[in-house]
């Protein structure tokens, strides 16, 4: 589909780490993903290149809430636009306050650098999105797919034969290969995968990750990432059993995932700096270590 644009927000000087999406409809552009308000300069100049005003955007359609995907939303409600979320994701977008306090929590300093402010978003423009609801925009209809696992409130977008994954359909950059982001609170192996069940099911021709760009030939994608899902919940388990303090984990872990990048071709310091920048190995680590706790409780 070629009204599909792919807009690269340059996150932290760096291309291809998160991506929003423009879609042209008959009724005027809409938005999948926002990216953080850290880059909503980037955001803004890409509307404008594809010949909109960012003011023209009337509908922003969040994976879900996390700041590196919806942290610029408030922005675009402020301008008129109404947000689509998922019911575990509204209250949040409503009142930002408990979700930035945790993140200042994990990010200290760095929130500004990294993420940016984030306003309330008003009821009246904030629309939950119950599992296989649709809305049309002009001659497109935007189909909700409620996809828990990497989220408790990730919905993936479906448009006629292709989907907007969020995070659920994982991490690929510039062609190498597939890794799961696990960042905490919410990381479910189970729903994970039995989400990616449900994605198989949806007769797709391509894939749209926010971290980065289209993939074709989704179900080998998907299962590439379902393996590695296992395998990486599988590495974290001794650790958990052994009550392996996090901070002694993260370098072991993030030495075990560039090996495992290296040996699938991505060699470059840039390109490896690029899956560390859109998947931290730090949150996998913490995310991964809190869903084996809340496993065995
Ligand atoms: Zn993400």
């Amino acid at each position: 589909m070629n009204h599909i644009k792919v807009i690269d927000l340059e996150f932290l000087q760096q291309k291809e780490v998160i991506a929003a999406f423009l879609i042209e409809t008959s009724a005027g552009p809409c938005l999948v993903e926002t990216g953080p308000y850290s880059t909503i300069g980037q955001l803004k100049d890409g509307i404008q290149k594809h010949g909109y005003q960012p003011e023209d955007i009337q509908h922003v359609f969040l994976s879900h809430i996390h700041l590196d995907h919806a942290g610029a939303a408030w922005w675009f409600a402020k301008q008129g636009a109404t947000i689509y979320v998922h019911p575990k994701g509204y209250k949040h977008m409503n009142d930002p306050s408990k979700l930035m306090d945790s993140a200042t929590r994990i990010y200290g300093s760095m929130m500004d650098t990294l993420w940016g402010r984030m306003e309330a978003i008003p009821s009246e423009q904030l629309r939950s999105m119950e599992d296989e609801e649709t809305i049309t925009v002009g001659d497109t209809q935007f189909e909700a797919w409620y996809t828990p696992g990497h989220a408790v409130h990730h919905i993936a977008w479906k448009l006629g034969k292709t989907l907007f994954s969020g995070d659920v359909g994982g991490v690929k950059i510039n062609g190498g290969p597939v890794v799961p982001p696990c960042p905490p609170p919410d990381i479910n192996v189970e729903d994970w995968k039995a989400s990616i069940s449900k994605i198989l099911q949806l007769d797709l021709d391509e894939m749209y990750l926010t971290h980065y760009g289209k993939v074709d030939s989704v179900a080998s994608h998907l299962e590439d990432l379902s393996n590695r899902l296992d395998s990486w919940a599988n590495w974290i388990h001794p650790h958990f059993k052994n009550d392996t303090p996090q901070q002694n984990i993260i370098m072991p872990f993030q030495e075990m995932v560039q090996a495992e990048l290296i040996e699938n071709g991505v060699t470059d310091p840039i390109h490896l700096g690029q899956y560390e920048a859109a998947n931290p190995s730090s949150m996998s680590v913490a995310g991964l270590m809190r869903y084996w706790e809340k496993r065995n409780s």
